[in-house]
């Protein structure tokens, strides 16, 4: 049984601030340890519930926040930026299910620590076929592709909901409770870290019985539109082929999801200011 587990940092434990997840911060550093600490909890757990194959997307900024010298031995370590999937690097046919460590809600959500889609500075909103869409709904349709479900997620109270309201009721830990985008009630490490450990085993059992959530497939072809924060950000990412504007909103079309997640990273890019 192989399970990738992506890793995000804004919903890791104790986290609520952009200092805490940015490098060249002082607090950064703590924070990576942290969120290593986070992964090896769902990779136990994964193990214990059965899994043999671990496989580790590390998802945030440049991908190279988690310390290998402290990630448990038995998972392998996707690591550095770009890579041909970002966050989710490594999901094919052979994942049997994802588990989303360290993840957060979308962009423009209330009570929830550093909601953002993407990228904080140029993106307003995405929609994937006109429905809200933050980064856990494209990682989710990205491994629907492949036929693959996702599993669990850890993250705040409002994450967790977003996930489960639209990926289905799939196993969750709320490790803090968000009062605003940068304040939240957390509970410590070594509450949270059994937390993650336990549910990561319950939800690799409950795939081992087959009593899982089906995998979450996207209608295709598939719709994208992005609202970009400012005009200049528009002007950039319509050079990207196929794209349509209206106002600050571009959209386009793709036929399947690897295809739509590469042009919106590509777009995204353009975004950038410069
Ligand atoms: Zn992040």
């Amino acid at each position: 049984m192989k399970i990738l587990i992506s890793a995000d940092m804004e919903g890791i434990t104790g986290v609520t601030t952009w200092d805490q997840v940015t490098p060249g911060h002082t607090e950064y550093f703590r924070f990576r340890k942290v969120m290593t600490a986070d992964v090896n909890a769902a990779v136990r757990g994964a193990c214990e519930g059965g899994a043999d194959e671990l496989v580790v997307a590390d998802g945030h900024w440049n991908g190279t926040n988690i310390l290998i010298e402290e990630l448990d031995p038995r998972a392998k370590l996707n690591t550095g930026s770009p890579s041909p999937l970002s966050m989710m690097q490594g999901i094919d046919q052979s994942v049997d299910g994802v588990l989303f460590v360290g993840y957060h809600a979308r962009q423009g959500s209330r009570m929830a620590v550093l909601d953002h889609t993407w990228s904080d500075t140029c993106v307003a909103n995405v929609w994937l076929n006109e429905m809200p869409a933050g980064e856990y709904t494209m990682n989710a349709a990205l491994a629907g592709h492949y036929g693959v479900p996702i599993l669990m997620a850890t993250g705040d109270q409002a994450a967790c909901q977003q996930m489960i309201e639209q990926l289905g009721a799939l196993e969750t830990v709320a490790v803090k409770q968000g009062t605003g985008r940068y304040s939240a009630e957390c509970l410590p490490a070594n509450i949270t870290q059994p937390m993650i450990e336990q549910c990561a085993k319950r939800s690799v059992q409950k795939l081992l019985k087959k009593g899982v959530l089906s995998p979450f497939m996207l209608k295709t072809p598939i719709k994208v539109t992005v609202e970009l924060q400012g005009s200049d950000m528009a002007d950039r990412a319509m050079l990207l082929p196929g794209v349509s504007r209206e106002d600050h909103k571009l959209s386009f079309t793709a036929e399947d999801m690897p295809r739509a997640y590469s042009a919106f990273r590509a777009l995204v890019l353009l975004s950038y200011p410069r």
